[in-house]
């Protein structure tokens, strides 16, 4: 093995997340009689990224995240009434109910334990991570997972690896590969603290943003090409 330690973001890297949080979606305004969720759909996922990108770069904690995205999407719809953080529990809730496993993800994590140092980096909020991982019954196959929510710190920043890091030790950076789909969180945040990235581009994303990821894949499965001797 090329690498000591392979550090994987969790969503749209091993775990569906897109699918998952569709579901999820309909299913919540579903329960509050609100129609027409398809075309609601984009507005709430603008207002969401809008609020994690403040709270990757450190400007809102994740008790404001969590009371705020249903706040700012039903203000946006012009729906009143309707409380939004008991909004935000019941999504996550069936987020966790609805998430699976990507293609080739179990077989990946089968072939690499034992070879290698397994970590998950995740931004997310601890209340659907932990349980989602639990869930679907991968945590075994991992040496370390850390959940940005409960050490109030986020992907990309400089403190979140710092923990990671810790966390596994102080593996010689160049043999700890960063795996994720996000350029923004996991490639970004990986560069900037000096680890080889590999930037898992599943749905086909443009990079808009000049980051220069050392490898790209886009199914799984060719992550053995380049991490084997
Ligand atoms: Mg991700």
């Amino acid at each position: 093995m090329k690498y000591d330690w392979i550090l994987f973001d969790l969503d749209n890297t091993l775990m569906d997340f897109s699918n998952a949080s569709h579901k999820a979606f309909h299913r919540l305004l579903e329960s509050h009689g609100i129609r027409h969720a398809e075309e609601l759909y984009p507005v709430y996922k603008q207002v969401n990224f809008e609020i994690w990108k403040d709270f990757e770069k450190g400007k809102i904690d994740a008790s404001t995240l969590k009371a705020k995205r249903f706040h700012d999407f039903f203000m946006k719809i012009g729906v009143k009434g309707i409380d939004s953080k008991e909004s935000n529990d019941t999504y996550v809730n069936h987020v966790i109910e609805y998430s699976t496993m990507l293609e080739g993800s179990l077989e990946l994590l089968e072939s690499l334990k034992g070879r290698v140092k397994l970590a998950i980096i995740t931004n997310g909020l601890k209340e659907a991570q932990r349980p989602r991982i639990k869930r679907l019954n991968i945590d075994h196959y991992f040496d370390v997972i850390v959940v940005s929510d409960e050490i109030g710190v986020a992907k990309p920043q400089k403190g979140f690896f710092d923990f990671v890091m810790n966390e596994c030790g102080f593996p010689e950076k160049q043999k700890t590969l960063v795996v994720g789909d996000s350029l923004n969180s996991d490639i970004k945040g990986g560069l900037d603290y000096g680890l080889p990235t590999c930037w898992c581009n599943l749905f086909g994303q443009e990079n808009k943003g000049g980051l220069k990821p050392d490898f790209e894949i886009n199914h799984l499965s060719q992550l053995h090409s380049f991490i084997e001797e």
